[in-house]
């Protein structure tokens, strides 16, 4: 019987490690909840904000263990900002991805990587971007994009817990500045941290917040690496989603910065909406259950291609 209990009192703090590293209905509303504050002011490019946002991903990234690649999690960039039609003044800020791996366990295959990314900026008060022209109002951008943020925050944190079952190393990006053009990711793929052809496939998540009664996740760029279309099919049952799968149809966010790269990508969202650029993108409408289901379902997809035997090579759908 004491040996029963001791045995139970050295389990216990255990069980509550592992529970913290699943991807939680909790976490992720606790994420948006932060990047989609009024604080943050819309993660505009360049700000004190945009500052605050990095840190916190970074601390994020410490606490589930994702490692640094060069000794940081910061890459630093210049962004042009997109101004009105007309105005000359175009400022140039100084804004960052943040970038953090995981390493495989394969000995061979962890020298190839899968990048797993979401862009982490919004367009500050509205400006040029936004679907209200002249309002100058904070522009949340709850589902665009701090539920792709808060996706790769959980499913980073479940990856990194789980490295010993991946082959391949992945890599997680949270980009900066992808609403002034998507700079962040024409950035890293122009100054890659690792060879750019070790790169094997990318997966964007951008919009993924706003999971619809029919249960339908979208995605573009199933068909530009091999036995995509049947994976991400096939994987709907399993996560109680409908995938909507397309071959081609790459485009919107990061993900093509990769593919005109000639790199597999598939870009992930769960439907566009009225609120989109506008200041009523907030955390309300957000399907906090739905999302869980949808990084369950994105986690599942990357454990599998870190794990194929078959090479993943690339496939043109233009
Ligand atoms: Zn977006």
């Amino acid at each position: 019987m004491r040996l029963l209990l001791t045995a139970l009192l050295f389990l216990v703090p255990f069980k509550n490690l592992l529970a913290q590293a699943d991807i939680t209905e909790d976490e992720i509303k606790q994420h948006i909840e932060f990047l989609a504050a009024k604080e943050n002011k819309g993660r505009y490019p360049g700000t004190a904000e945009n500052r605050k946002v990095v840190n916190y991903l970074i601390e994020d990234f410490r606490k589930s263990g994702i490692s640094k690649i060069n000794s940081t999690y910061r890459q630093p960039f210049k962004a042009k900002l997109k101004v009105k039609k007309g105005v000359l003044d175009t400022p140039v800020v100084k804004t960052w991805n943040v970038i953090g791996v995981i390493e495989g366990s394969d000995p061979q295959l962890k020298r190839e990587y899968i990048v797993l990314g979401a862009h982490c900026d919004h367009i500050g008060m509205g400006g040029p971007s936004s679907k209200k022209k002249d309002t100058v109002a904070i522009h949340p951008g709850a589902d665009d994009n701090a539920s792709g943020t808060a996706a790769l925050l959980e499913i980073g944190e479940k990856l990194s817990a789980n490295r010993n079952q991946l082959k391949r190393s992945i890599i997680i990006i949270a980009f900066g500045a992808e609403e002034q053009g998507l700079l962040g990711s024409k950035y890293f793929t122009s100054h890659p941290t690792v060879p750019l052809e070790s790169i094997k496939l990318m997966m964007n998540m951008d919009m993924v917040g706003r999971l619809n009664e029919k249960r339908e996740i979208y995605m573009g760029g199933a068909g530009t690496f091999n036995s995509g279309m049947e994976l991400m099919k096939g994987l709907g049952a399993e996560c109680n989603l409908n995938p909507i799968v397309h071959a081609g149809e790459v485009g919107g966010s990061d993900h093509v910065s990769f593919y005109k790269k000639n790199i597999s990508v598939l870009g992930l969202h769960t439907g566009g909406h009225p609120q989109y650029h506008t200041p009523e993108d907030v955390i309300s409408l957000i399907n906090i259950k739905g999302e869980k289901q949808v990084c369950e379902y994105i986690y599942k997809a990357i454990v599998h291609m870190a794990n194929v035997s078959n090479p993943i090579s690339f496939i043109n759908q233009n």
